[in-house]
């Protein structure tokens, strides 16, 4: 796609971690400039003063599932959702899809299915199995942002878990890699068993007590004193080990956490029975659990707000017609996470100030995403518009996941994006035809397909598969 170029005005632009008024210019699918109205490149654009100009969102745990499970979630509806949520740079999870991400031919047949269905820019996280322990570098240095490991049942027989020395062993070799790794930390030990467990959600929360969070993120912190590996705590839903997490931060431990909007938003309390697209583990917990989570926010224990987007079909969240323990978990949240936890923060007096960072930089360093969730000269033109008064109704069978299913599905939510840049070209556009089909969506995917090698090396590769540059 031709990048025009383009200039944007608005009197509230995130620009080193607060909202000023600026002038972005845009050249090339990179900003350019930023500052006073001097220069003028392409169409001006204003933002209108209701409105708040963002980075693009980074969304740094999102499950597309394509190939081998395209029928819960692809490329190309995942990433629609992403720009009409402002999303502009997701990172893939390893499972899910069929293969898993857990060697270099998995990783090229993810990227093939992406290639030509990305909206927006995407990378990708490796797997840390039983199967590859000791066979982790060829991955790494295929360009994955990091390798992500289960310490409890996947939910899928071929990504299997690991156990305690298991988990030693990955800390240890990817800690030499100079990667990352990141924990889906519940204690298997302290789980129920899948099973029927009917439609009342408080037996479903008992069977995945926060003690098998607490439990496991112990060992994953008793892990990275031990290796110093750097390691990132998946979709934290206990607050209760908030308090560990603090007291390793502040011992200068290499550790990070992510939490998401379903815990911030919505309380067990509040779950209706049979109810399973509430459904995901570990499990949304009480009203009093998420006050103290929104402690983590404030006071910058929590690094990033990330959705944990996990969707399958319809029959597979509705499977044992309600039953909690027999459903899919999952929560399919891409596209309202701003949104959805801008509401509550509203609620709550806490100032979107609060918020954008969680959103952008917080989770594009989880993931070491170099140039994504900044406003700055030199950075890709990821830009996104922010009605931060307008509402959104929420109707499951128009957001643009691939299936009609949302915990959200019939709350209105207070501000919408409304434009979404990705490299300069605008790809989202809410006034023109709304939420619905899709007038809203302009030109071709034009997404980059990232690495985390060496910008030559991740320029190379793209031209590769796409056969086509910039
Ligand atoms: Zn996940």
């Amino acid at each position: 796609m031709a990048h025009t170029g383009l200039t944007i005005q608005a009197a509230n632009a995130w620009i080193d971690g607060a909202f000023r008024p600026a002038q972005v210019e845009v050249e090339g699918g990179v900003i350019a400039r930023i500052g006073a109205p001097v220069h003028r490149r392409g169409p001006l654009i204003r933002v209108p003063d209701d409105a708040v100009l963002l980075p693009g969102l980074v969304d740094a745990h999102v499950h597309v599932n394509e190939p081998g499970r395209t029928e819960w979630e692809g490329f190309r509806s995942a990433t629609l959702a992403a720009a009409a949520g402002g999303v502009t740079t997701i990172v893939d999870m390893p499972l899910n899809s069929i293969p898993p991400t857990t060697t270099v031919e998995a990783l090229k047949i993810k990227r093939g299915a992406a290639a030509h269905s990305a909206y927006v820019d995407i990378g990708f996280w490796g797997g840390a199995v039983p199967g590859n322990l000791g066979a982790l570098a060829p991955l790494h240095r295929a360009g994955v942002f990091g390798f992500k490991c289960f310490l409890s049942p996947s939910g899928v027989d071929e990504f299997g878990h690991l156990d305690q020395e298991q988990l030693i062993a990955a800390m240890t070799e990817i800690a030499a890699l100079g990667s990352r790794l990141i924990v889906h930390a519940e204690d298997p030990a302290l789980l129920g068993g899948d099973r029927a467990l009917g439609a009342d959600y408080a037996a479903f929360l008992q069977s995945r007590p926060p003690e098998s969070e607490a439990s496991a993120i112990a060992t994953v912190i008793d892990g990275v004193r031990r290796t110093g590996c750097r390691t990132h705590i998946l979709h934290l839903s206990d607050a209760g080990s908030l308090a560990a997490i603090r007291s390793a931060k502040a011992e200068g431990l290499p550790l990070t956490v992510e939490t998401c909007p379903h815990y911030l938003t919505i309380a067990a309390e509040d779950i209706p029975a049979g109810a399973a697209a509430f459904k995901c583990c570990p499990p949304i917990r009480e009203a009093a659990n998420r006050d103290l989570l929104w402690e983590g926010v404030v006071d910058g224990s929590i690094d990033a707000i990330v959705s944990d987007h996990s969707p399958s079909t319809v029959e597979l969240k509705t499977t044992g017609g309600g039953d909690f323990g027999l459903a899919w978990g999952g929560i399919s949240g891409l596209q309202v996470g701003l949104s959805a936890v801008w509401t509550e923060a509203r609620r709550r007096g806490i100032p979107l100030s609060a918020l954008v960072p969680l959103f952008t930089a917080g989770p594009a360093a989880v993931a070491g995403l170099a140039g994504a969730g900044v406003l700055a000269e030199g950075a890709p033109a990821h830009l996104t518009v922010f009605g931060v008064d307008d509402s959104l109704p929420v109707d499951a069978r128009r957001l643009r996941h691939r299936n009609p299913i949302s915990a959200y599905d019939g709350r209105v939510l207070k501000g919408r994006i409304r434009r979404t840049w990705l490299h300069g070209d605008l790809v989202f556009d809410a006034s023109e035809g709304g939420a619905g089909e899709s007038p809203d969506f302009r030109g071709e995917p034009s997404g980059t397909l990232l690495s985390a090698a060496t910008g030559e090396d991740a320029r190379a590769q793209k031209l590769a598969e796409t056969g086509a540059g910039r």
